[in-house]
């Protein structure tokens, strides 16, 4: 296996101290596994700024993991995005995920003066040069709001000329859709890695709901499964577990340069998946 290759995962700020806590032993407990570094979601529309600013800023400097606080543009004006960066930079964070982000639903218009994450990044290398490793969102099964696969992928590509060091894509089911949009944007001129972000399934419902909207698609086969399954939570998990490591197996074994876990706060389900395909620690 190769040296290279860089594995990570990702959590989300809490709503509750409890919440905290828990997230912050889930870290920990990840930690000893030795990732290349962690990850932190900013809420849409920029609703969590100052629970990813505080999230990240303790993962990395008391849980001692190399943590990259995403950023997203469609709710926050220039000089918001400058003061965050500001701060990170200052704190000695080193990666940051660039992103366009989502508004909240039921929030009207965008707020953000930056459109696209192509124009964050952008921003990022004006404001800050090289100090930030940036990286950007990738979609094998194409981004629900593009207009066509085509534009999807050049839109992509602009992004990642922007000045964006590496990739994580949307999860998949289907690892043929991440070699497919890997070659495409290869042929494209764009040799950054891109790392598939790996989603443990757990709760099929949940799963289902969540996929519809971010448009990753669960084959038929797996979908009629873990229907078959209903409420039996421990074949869901088993059955999880199998389908995710052999997809990562593939993934792994057609060059991908790593792995990137949603771990959902949770420590279990992504580890399950690690010892599985035996992954460094
Ligand atoms: C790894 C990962 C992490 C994420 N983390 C978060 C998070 O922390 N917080 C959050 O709110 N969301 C997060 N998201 C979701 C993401 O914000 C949404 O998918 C959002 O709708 C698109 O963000 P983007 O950065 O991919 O946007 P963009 O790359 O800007 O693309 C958005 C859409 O616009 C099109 N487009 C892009 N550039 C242009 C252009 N210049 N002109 C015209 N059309 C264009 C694209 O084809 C696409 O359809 C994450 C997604 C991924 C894959």
């Amino acid at each position: 296996m190769s040296q290279e290759r860089r594995y990570s995962f990702e959590f989300f700020p809490t709503k509750t101290e409890a919440g905290h806590e828990k997230l912050m032993d889930v870290a920990r407990q990840l930690a000893t596994y030795k990732p290349d570094f962690f990850s932190c979601t900013y809420g849409a529309g920029g609703s969590t700024r100052d629970r990813t600013l505080n999230t990240v800023l303790q993962l990395d400097g008391e849980i001692k993991v190399p943590t990259a606080p995403h950023l997203s543009c469609v709710g926050d004006s220039k000089a918001e995005l400058r003061e965050l960066l500001n701060l990170y930079k200052n704190a000695g964070i080193k990666r940051i995920v660039a992103l366009r982000g989502d508004l909240p639903s039921g929030m009207g218009m965008a707020s953000g003066e930056l459109r696209y994450a192509n124009e964050l990044v952008e921003f990022i290398r004006t404001e800050t040069g090289d100090h930030f490793h940036i990286e950007i969102a990738a979609y094998p099964e194409m981004h629900p709001q593009a207009r066509n696969f085509e534009d999807d992928i050049a839109n992509f590509v602009r992004k990642a000329k922007a000045g964006a060091d590496s990739a994580i894509t949307q999860y998949f089911f289907n690892a043929d859709s991440y070699f497919y949009f890997v070659e495409r944007v290869q042929k494209l001129g764009v040799d950054i890695p891109v790392v598939p972000g790996i989603m443990p399934i757990t709760n099929y419902s949940k799963l289902a709901r969540f996929s519809d909207a971010c448009g990753a698609e669960i084959p038929r086969w797996v979908r009629k499964q873990l229907e078959a399954y209903g409420d039996d939570a421990d074949s869901i998990r088993v059955f999880g577990e199998q389908v995710i490591s052999e997809m990562c197996e593939r993934l792994l074994q057609g060059g991908a340069p790593g792995l990137h876990f949603y771990s959902m706060n949770l420590a279990g389900p992504s580890l399950a998946i690690w010892n599985n395909l035996k992954l460094p620690r």
